[in-house]
């Protein structure tokens, strides 16, 4: 058994406790195996131990591993900071968006979906830490860009993606997640016509369990799965 396959099967137990505690079902968490600075020998036994879909941060990296795999069972996922000029490449290799964060990159986003005639499926990234160096928008221009992109032909809003200041101790983002899930449910109180307030992108290798008990259904691990990035 490799060491891959090991990790997945302590996270997965995991997961499950943490949902059965909170009362979640299991089919509404995905992990994401997060294989940035990883090789594809690290994304093929991954993919070996049972993951399925897999994230990125940086379209040049991405884009090398996803055509040189060829392997169009799997689902990639970008979680990376998106620059407006990569946009196209995003939209041609990426099922799920995760970091949308202003009006001109979804702009973007939306007119090179519509040039390949693709529904493009993004969430929001939301800036809970305030924190100046993550990219990322407060609740209300959320609310705001919610909106905007509603608009939008070519763009399929599923919901946000956060990400909390480190912290050794994962408690100490119990309140962010908190905080995520309530800017969701604003969101999607306000019936905004044609998007789905469906996802909660949060939690990474330190803080998943945290993050699930608070609502998360979608997991971003790296290092607990695939180990150190080169
Ligand atoms: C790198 C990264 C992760 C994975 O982080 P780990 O701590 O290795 O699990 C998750 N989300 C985003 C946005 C990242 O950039």
């Amino acid at each position: 058994m490799n060491r891959i396959k090991e990790n997945l099967e302590i996270i997965n137990n995991e997961i499950s406790n943490s949902a059965e505690q909170t009362k979640r079902k299991l089919e509404d968490i995905t992990i994401i195996g997060v294989s940035k600075k990883h090789s594809i020998e690290t994304i093929h036994k991954g993919i070996k131990a049972g993951i399925k879909t897999f994230g990125e941060s940086y379209v040049n990296e991405a884009v090398s591993k996803i055509d040189s795999m060829n392997d169009n069972t799997l689902s990639w996922h970008f979680i990376g900071h998106l620059q407006s000029n990569k946009a196209k490449f995003a939209v041609k290799y990426f099922d799920l968006i995760h970091s949308v964060d202003t009006l001109k990159l979804a702009a973007e986003i939306n007119k090179q979906a519509q040039k390949i005639n693709k529904k493009q499926a993004i969430l929001i990234q939301i800036n809970i830490s305030e924190e100046k160096s993550k990219s990322g928008i407060n609740a209300e221009e959320a609310c705001l860009l919610a909106r905007n992109i509603s608009s939008f032909e070519n763009l399929s809003l599923k919901g946000i993606m956060g990400m909390p200041p480190f912290s050794h101790d994962p408690e100490n983002s119990r309140k962010y997640f908190k905080n995520l899930k309530e800017i969701k449910e604003y969101i999607d109180k306000q019936n905004i016509p044609s998007i789905t307030m469906k996802h909660l992108s949060m939690g990474m290798s330190q803080d998943y369990k945290v993050a699930i008990e608070e609502g998360s259904t979608m997991v971003r691990i790296g290092t607990k799965l695939f180990g150190q990035r080169q």
